[in-house]
């Protein structure tokens, strides 16, 4: 019989599938504290249940970490893995040191549909979304390489996982049960206990989705990958924008700020003489005036495959942004020796990858 990950589930789920099986509720604590706490793969090892409850878990579930089949380091620190998944597809998965603490970007889908143009994730063909399990193993596992890299000063802010970005390969908001499924795991106080606040969703403008997600009024923050000024270039770069225009997202973003209270982020790429001019900067202020939030200019990883190149004018945007009064930042690079770009090393071990296994 095929064993369900015991990632998928939350600690409400788990207490159902307690009592459902007369065994005591209160044990779906415990389990979350082995697991997500003590990273404890082997239910055998869970001293403090029953004998007949870890036979239970046992013959049930399974607590496998992803596999793991390239990892790199740059010197800045940044951490980079090829997972491999069950069905041998592959995912990328990016750790980010900060000042404030670990930062992960996962990945929420194998490949993507959203063809944005200048991202290297659309060129991976192999497409579906990531079960829910698949997304929390993301994190276990560097929480796994984090407790190893740092065995000798556990108390340590460094030594776990500590904010999230769901930046990684993939739409959120296209796998909208699965990701928020994972949200409510990894937000759990007696596991990972990564506050909202601590997580940071990025979507390239599906509406409805953002509705939805607003509604919920959550105190996640929001980021929406804007990337133009007008209709005009934003259809050229991001097929999503001819379903919902930017008048409709910016509806929407309204919506959402009115719903939750929380400033939204807008990421805008600068991408050489396609949105960098300095008229694309006043639109992009006049667009924005207003609305509770900020720019967060991202300097163009340049994708093999596409024409696109790096804009030369960040600085001058940034300036022309703040002269009218919008709050912006420019986005350090993390992991530039080491592929850390969307798609990037997977997109680039995806010809080799057949020989090598
Ligand atoms: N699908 C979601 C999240 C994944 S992409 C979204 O579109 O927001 C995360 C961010 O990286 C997005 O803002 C995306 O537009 C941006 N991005 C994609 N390719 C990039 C590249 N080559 N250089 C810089 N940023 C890139």
């Amino acid at each position: 019989m095929e064993k369900n990950s015991i990632f998928k589930y939350s600690i409400k789920d788990l207490q159902e599938i307690l009592i459902n099986n007369n065994f005591n509720k209160f044990s779906a604590q415990q389990i979350f504290d082995w697991i997500y706490v003590k990273l404890e793969t082997d239910f055998n090892n869970m001293t403090n249940l029953s004998k007949s409850l870890r036979d239970f878990l046992v013959q049930n579930f399974e607590a496998k970490p992803l596999s793991s089949l390239v990892i790199k380091e740059s010197k800045d620190g940044t951490i980079k893995i090829l997972f491999m998944l069950d069905d041998k597809r592959t995912i990328e998965t990016v750790l980010m040191p900060q000042k404030y603490g670990q930062s992960v970007c996962v990945t929420t889908q194998v490949g993507c549909k959203m063809a944005c143009k200048f991202c290297a994730s659309g060129l991976i063909k192999t497409e579906r979304n990531l079960e829910t399990d698949e997304i929390v193993r993301q994190i276990f596992t560097m929480n796994c390489l984090l407790k190893e890299k740092y065995k000798d000063d556990l108390e340590s802010p460094r030594a776990r996982v500590s904010h999230i970005v769901v930046m990684g390969i993939g739409e959120p908001f296209d796998n909208f049960n699965n990701v928020m499924k994972f949200i409510d795991i990894i937000n759990e106080p007696k596991g990972f206990q990564i506050g909202a606040r601590h997580i940071t969703l990025s979507t390239c403008g599906v509406v409805p989705k953002i509705i939805e997600f607003a509604n919920m009024k959550t105190q996640i923050n929001l980021a929406i990958s804007l990337h133009a000024s007008n209709n005009e270039i934003r259809n050229s770069m991001m097929p999503i924008n001819k379903a919902f225009p930017i008048e409709k997202l910016i509806e929407a973003v309204k919506y959402y700020i009115q719903m939750t209270n929380r400033r939204i982020t807008f990421e805008y790429i600068l991408i050489d003489d396609v949105n960098d001019r300095r008229e694309h900067a006043l639109e992009l202020a006049k667009l924005i005036r207003g609305i509770n939030g900020y720019v967060n200019l991202i300097p163009y990883n340049e994708v093999e495959e596409n024409p696109y190149k790096k804009s030369k004018k960040v600085d001058e945007f940034f300036k022309v942004l703040k002269k009218e009064g919008i709050n912006a930042i420019v986005r350090k690079e993390f992991g530039a020796d080491i592929d850390a770009a969307c798609g990037q090393l997977r997109a680039k071990r995806e010809g080799v990858i057949k020989n090598e296994i």
